[in-house]
């Protein structure tokens, strides 16, 4: 490596870590300075992630292929990518399946690499890292030391933390449920769906996107999926034929907000759309470019009672189905393949006969399934994580929880809040671990932009004296 190589360590290489590599590769030619990135994720591929991770080609994007571009200023990238790939024209309005965006995204990460040549290089590394620390020397740019649970460190000038969605923690989950060989904690852990009986019933507890996509998977004739939540209440599907969202267009939000009032702006706007164009989904739409902002002007009160009482109202039409899904999930529930309910978990253990798990909901219902599925999507309360990284990230002050415990505290930059009166680490986040700062801050749109930015302002540093 020549003297003034910027070593940068990414976390993480599903989308985030695998867009923030490129784009810290492209930056680099451009600037025309030496840079080496080392990109650690256990798994196997680079570029899937939890999300892209599914083969089952009927786990849709819920984002039109038009939108999914990696590149903030080139929004045809993916759909020429998959033109090509597919030889045939694609539309920028498909619903396509989520593995080919995941092989999108590493051959993203092969083209800028082969721009990069020998001065901007990546290595992938299939390891997890257990550990960070400040390297112990003089100045401001000490850079930092990461652990690798395989043995061995790595040394940095600066890191990316792109460790996205964490794994479930299921306060829900009743006592002794965890030790049953027939619960699953995290359904998208590779391999968790494979011993699910095929002529048993089985519970998915959460109604979610994540609840969609195992539904669809596990809802064979033989079996009855049912799933529950505290609601009951399912993803609102995409309209199948989708207004230019660039016909929509609200003005900047400005001055303090309060919730109530965003309430009756939204209902009133999606009256005004529903009247207009039989639909309220653009009064949805024209508000996520904005709600980052939107957030932040919101008092902490009133986010923390959009949590508490708005969330699941909210998600529900923001995160929508794509409208085959939907299709899909109604057609199994007509066949009698999928029941949803609104009630929560009363008990579940181990059934008498060992062989599944006997549970009973709060509203009476009970039955012995072949297996109980937590579907309630994924965490980013972050101290109720044991991950060893995080735990090591806060014991160390390195980082500090996001307002109302969301993520980590970042600023502007993404760079990590230390604890107390301690200078900032030369550590970096995108994506989910943003929640508690942006809100509107888990998918592509959003993450392609941090990460083009991250790059940038990462480039922009001195290479530790120390450390070259
Ligand atoms: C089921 C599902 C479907 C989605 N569909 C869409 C969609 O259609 N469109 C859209 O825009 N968004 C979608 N999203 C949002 C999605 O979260 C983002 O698009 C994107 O996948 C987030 O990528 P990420 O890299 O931040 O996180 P992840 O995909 O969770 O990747 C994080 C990676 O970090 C690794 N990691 C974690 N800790 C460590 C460690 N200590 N050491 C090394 N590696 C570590 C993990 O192994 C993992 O590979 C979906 C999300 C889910 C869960």
């Amino acid at each position: 490596m020549s003297e003034g190589t910027l070593r940068v360590v990414v976390v993480g290489a599903g989308a985030a870590g695998t867009l923030v590599s490129a784009r810290l590769l492209d930056s680099a030619v451009r600037a025309g300075r030496g840079v080496a990135v080392d990109l650690v994720d256990p798994a196997p591929e680079t570029g899937r992630g939890l999300a892209y991770a599914t083969s089952d080609p009927r786990h849709l994007l819920n984002v039109t292929a038009g939108r999914m571009s990696a590149l903030p200023h080139d929004e045809g990238d993916f759909v020429r990518w998959l033109s090509a790939r597919e030889a045939r024209p694609v539309d920028p309005g498909e619903y396509v399946p989520r593995a080919r965006y995941g092989s999108y995204l590493a051959d993203a990460l092969n083209r800028s690499e082969a721009a990069g040549g020998s001065t901007a290089t990546v290595r992938r590394r299939h390891d997890l890292v257990v550990a960070i620390e400040r390297k112990p020397s003089a100045g401001t740019n000490n850079g930092v030391r990461l652990q690798l649970r395989g043995g061995g460190a790595l040394d940095a000038d600066a890191v990316v933390l792109a460790l996205g969605n964490l794994a479930p923690s299921g306060e829900w989950i009743p006592a002794g449920l965890r030790e049953s060989p027939h619960f699953v904690a995290d359904p998208w852990r590779p391999g968790a769906l494979a011993n699910a009986p095929t002529d048993r019933d089985v519970l998915l507890v959460g109604t979610g996107l994540t609840m969609c996509d195992i539904a669809l998977t596990l809802a064979v004739s033989g079996r009855t999926v049912h799933a529950v939540s505290r609601r009951g209440l399912l993803p609102l599907p995409h309209a199948a034929d989708a207004p230019s969202r660039t016909t929509f267009q609200l003005g900047p939000v400005t001055g303090p907000l309060d919730l109530a009032q965003l309430k009756r702006g939204v209902r009133h706007r999606a009256a005004l759309y529903r009247r207009h164009y039989g639909d309220w989904r653009p009064a949805v739409d024209e508000l996520r470019p904005h709600i980052s902002q939107v957030w932040q002007q919101l008092s902490f009160a009133d986010r923390e009672r959009f949590l508490t009482g708005e969330l699941r109202n909210w998600e529900v039409h923001r995160h929508r189905l794509p409208p085959a899904t939907d299709q899909a999930l109604a057609d199994a529930q007509r066949a009698g393949l999928l029941t949803v309910q609104a009630a929560e978990v009363v008990k579940a253990r181990t059934s008498d006969d060992g062989c599944g798990v006997s549970v009973q909901l709060s509203n009476g219902w009970s039955a012995t399934v072949g297996a109980l599925i937590n579907c309630t999507g994924t965490e980013s309360r972050i101290q109720e994580l044991a991950d060893p990284l995080v735990r090591c990230l806060l014991d160390l002050g390195i980082a500090v929880p996001g307002p109302h415990g969301l993520g980590f505290d970042t600023a502007i930059d993404g760079r990590l809040t230390a604890a107390g009166a301690r200078t900032a680490a030369p550590v970096w986040t995108l994506g989910q671990l943003r929640r508690g700062n942006l809100w509107e801050t888990t998918a592509i749109p959003e993450i392609r932009v941090q990460a083009a930015e991250l790059a940038a302002r990462i480039l922009g540093r001195k290479t530790a004296p120390a450390l070259a």
